[in-house]
């Protein structure tokens, strides 16, 4: 009786695998598009906000929350149909979705894949946070990456640093 009640379970195991096989479902019901992948928990709509998917956005675009990861606990994924991303989008999403990866998707299937990754000096991608900074009158801007984690960024021009809540976009 006791040896009954010892048994190993394989639920906790098979939730996981069921969750892993979900993912692969959702990535492959796009016939062409992007699924950005690996945004942490919450933050999907500053993301999508940055890829100015609104009201007047014509792609079809599904926005899953929450969704249980093996390696973060809880994530949030993007699926974008018929597009693609330009580097400034990646740069953005960088800024505020560092963990994200990029699934490039043609005729159901992943054909590239790549993380979004900020690069050392990011140029005319957001605004200065400082209302005084020269760079907003000037209608340029130039950062450094001072930290990556937690993202800190200096100002070329004011060389003020700030973390990525600061920024709007
Ligand atoms: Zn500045």
């Amino acid at each position: 009786m006791v040896k009954k009640h010892m048994k190993k379970t394989p639920e906790k195991r098979d939730a996981k695998k069921r969750g892993e096989k979900e993912d692969e479902l959702r990535v492959k019901k796009i016939e062409f598009g992007i699924v950005i992948d690996h945004i942490p928990q919450g933050k999907s709509w500053k993301v999508s906000r940055i890829l100015g998917l609104d009201e007047n956005s014509q792609s079809t675009v599904s926005l899953l929350m929450n969704v249980p990861s093996a390696s973060t606990g809880l994530k949030d994924i993007i699926k974008i149909e018929g597009r693609g991303l330009t580097k400034k989008e990646l740069e953005k999403i960088a800024l505020v979705a560092p963990s994200a990866t990029v699934n490039v998707i043609r005729n159901y299937a992943v054909v590239e894949k790549y993380k979004a990754k900020l690069p050392e000096a990011i140029e005319g991608v957001v605004q200065c946070p400082n209302p005084n900074c020269i760079s907003n009158k000037e209608g340029a801007s130039r950062f450094h990456v001072k930290e990556f984690s937690p993202l800190k960024l200096q100002c070329d021009y004011c060389e003020k640093v700030y973390s990525d809540h600061e920024f709007s976009f």
